[in-house]
C-alpha cells in the first residue's frame, strides 16, 4: 500500500467497498488495444484462468504477452463478463478520488444538458459514464439507483453513493431498484415517498412510480424522440401503440394533435396515461386510452381500414438475447406491416426498437419488408438513437440499443 492508498483507507467516506486490488487477471488473447480504446468488457474466455474470488473483487488486468498492467476494474468469476475495466490510464489505482471524479464528471454533463424544464433524466449510465454497472435516474428530488448484477453491487458502496447524491446533486430521497422481477426497491435515504413522483420533461408534466413502474418508472431514453414527435403532430390524429404511461401521447397532445389514442396491455399504464393527459391541461375528449393487446388491436384496425395521420409504435425489447433475434425480426416486420396499413397517405410512421441484439441495418430491413408487404412505400426522415444522458463508449456499439425510425408513408 502506498501513501495515496493509505490516505484513501483513512478517509471515512468511500464510494467503493474495497480499494485494494485483490485479484490479478491475465489476458489469454491480445485484447489490449480494445481495452485501451475504451471497450471496458473482457469475457471469461479471453482470460488465461479464472482465479477464485468473490464477485466484485477489485482486479488488475495484465496483457497476454509480457504481463504488463493495462487496466484496473472489477472481477466476476461467475459471469460471462468476467472483468469490467474502470481505469485504463495511469495511475492504475482504484480509490475514492477516482470514484468521486467519475461521479462528478457525469453530474457535470447533466448540468450542461438540462435546465429547469427537464427534471427527469439519467444521472449515471454505467459504462457510458465510466461507472461500470452503476445506473441512476433522477426524478425531481428523488434518485433511483440500479446496479447491474452482484459484482457491481459488491464493488460500489451504494449507501455512500446515496449520500453523495444528497450532498452534490441535491436529491432528498434515494431508492435502490433491483433488476430481478418482483423484488421491490428499498429506500436508502428516506422517508419513503408517496408514489408517483412528479417531474418535468421539456416543460411537459409527467409522473414516475419509482417503486412499482417499469424500468425506474419511466422510459427516459425516448425523451428526445418524444420532443421530435411533439413538433410533428399539429392538427393530427395520432395512434400511440405500446404507450406505457403515455409519454408520446402527451407530447402529441401538447404539440397540438386533434385526437390521440393510447394502446397498452397494462391497465395501470393506461390509467397513468389518462392522468398525465389531464395533468398537462389537455382536453379530456381528445384522448382515448385502451387496455388491449397491440397486435390484436392493429390487426383489427387494419381490417377495418382505420387510418391515423401519425402512428407511433414503441414495443418492449423483443430480442433481449441472441436466441430471440429471428422471432423479434418477424415481430418488427409485423408491426411495420400493420403500422403502415393504418397510416394515412403521406402520414408519419415512427417505429422503435430497444432490442440490443438487433442492429440498425437489420431493423430498417424489417421495417422495409413489413411496409412493402402492406403494399406501401416509405421514405426515412430520420433515425434516432439514445439521448445524451444515455452516453455509450464509442468503442461499444452493443450499448447503443435504441433505434427510432421516423418515416413518411406513401
Ligand atoms: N413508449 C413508451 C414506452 C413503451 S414500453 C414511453 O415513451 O414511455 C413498452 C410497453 O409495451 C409497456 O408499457 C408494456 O406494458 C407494453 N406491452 C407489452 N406487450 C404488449 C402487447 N402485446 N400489447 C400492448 N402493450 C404491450
Amino acid at each position: 500500500m502506498d501513501a495515496n492508498d493509505a490516505r484513501d483507507y483513512n478517509s471515512h467516506m468511500s464510494l467503493l467497498r474495497s480499494q485494494s486490488t485483490r485479484a490479478t487477471l491475465r489476458l489469454a488473447r491480445d485484447l489490449t488495444r480494445s481495452v485501451k480504446r475504451g471497450h471496458p468488457w473482457v469475457f471469461a474466455d479471453a482470460l488465461r484462468d479464472l482465479p477464485s474470488a468473490e464477485p466484485g473483487t477489485p482486479a488488475l488486468l495484465l496483457d497476454n504477452s509480457r504481463g504488463r498492467p493495462i487496466a484496473v476494474g472489477f472481477y466476476d468469476p461467475s459471469s460471462g463478463v468476467a472483468f469490467r475495466a474502470c481505469r485504463v490510464d495511469e495511475p492504475l489505482r482504484l480509490n475514492n478520488d477516482w470514484a468521486e471524479a467519475q461521479l462528478q464528471r457525469a453530474w457535470e454533463l447533466r448540468q450542461r444538458l438540462f435546465d429547469a424544464t427537464t427534471t427527469g433524466y439519467r444521472l449515471f449510465n454505467g459504462e457510458g459514464d465510466g461507472l461500470p454497472g452503476l445506473v441512476c435516474d433522477r426524478y425531481s428530488d428523488v434518485a433511483v439507483i440500479k446496479l447491474d448484477g452482484p459484482a457491481a453491487s459488491a464493488f460500489w458502496d451504494i449507501d455512500e453513493i446515496a449520500q453523495w447524491l444528497v450532498k452534490h446533486v441535491g436529491v432528498t430521497a434515494v431508492m435502490e431498484r433491483r433488476k430481478q422481477r418482483g423484488r421491490e426497491g428499498r429506500w436508502l435515504i428516506g422517508p419513503p415517498r408517496e408514489q408517483p413522483i412528479e417531474f418535468c420533461e421539456h416543460g411537459m408534466k409527467f409522473t414516475s412510480d419509482v417503486v412499482h413502474g417499469q424500468k425506474t418508472g419511466f422510459f427516459l431514453d425516448q425523451r428526445e424522440n418524444r420532443r421530435a414527435m411533439r413538433q410533428l403532430c399539429r392538427g393530427a390524429s395520432v395512434l400511440n401503440v405500446f404507450s406505457y404511461t403515455g409519454g408520446f401521447s402527451i407530447a402529441a397532445g401538447v404539440g397540438g394533435a386533434k385526437r390521440v389514442m393510447s394502446i397498452d396491455t397494462a391497465e395501470p399504464a393506461i390509467a397513468a396515461a389518462n392522468a398525465h393527459w389531464r395533468l398537462n391541461g389537455l382536453p379530456d375528449e381528445a384522448h382515448v386510452g385502451a387496455v388491449v393487446d397491440a397486435f390484436e388491436f392493429l390487426d383489427g384496425a387494419r381490417l377495418k381500414r382505420r387510418k391515423w395521420d401519425v402512428v407511433i409504435i414503441d414495443p418492449p425489447a423483443f430480442a433481449p438475447s441472441e436466441a430471440s433475434v429471428t422471432r423479434a425480426i418477424s415481430a418488427y416486420r409485423k408491426l411495420a406491416f400493420n403500422g403502415a396499413a393504418v397510416t394515412g397517405l403521406g402520414g408519419l410512421l415512427a417505429l422503435a426498437s430497444c432490442s440490443s441484439h438487433i442492429n440498425e441495418a437489420t431493423f430498417l430491413e424489417a421495417c422495409e419488408e413489413g411496409i412493402s408487404e402492406a403494399h406501401r412505400r416509405a421514405t426515412l426522415l430520420a433515425i434516432h438513437s439514445q439521448p445524451a444522458d444515455h452516453p455509450t463508449p464509442l468503442a461499444m456499439p452493443e450499448f447503443r440499443y435504441l433505434k427510432f425510425a421516423l418515416m413518411r408513408v406513401e
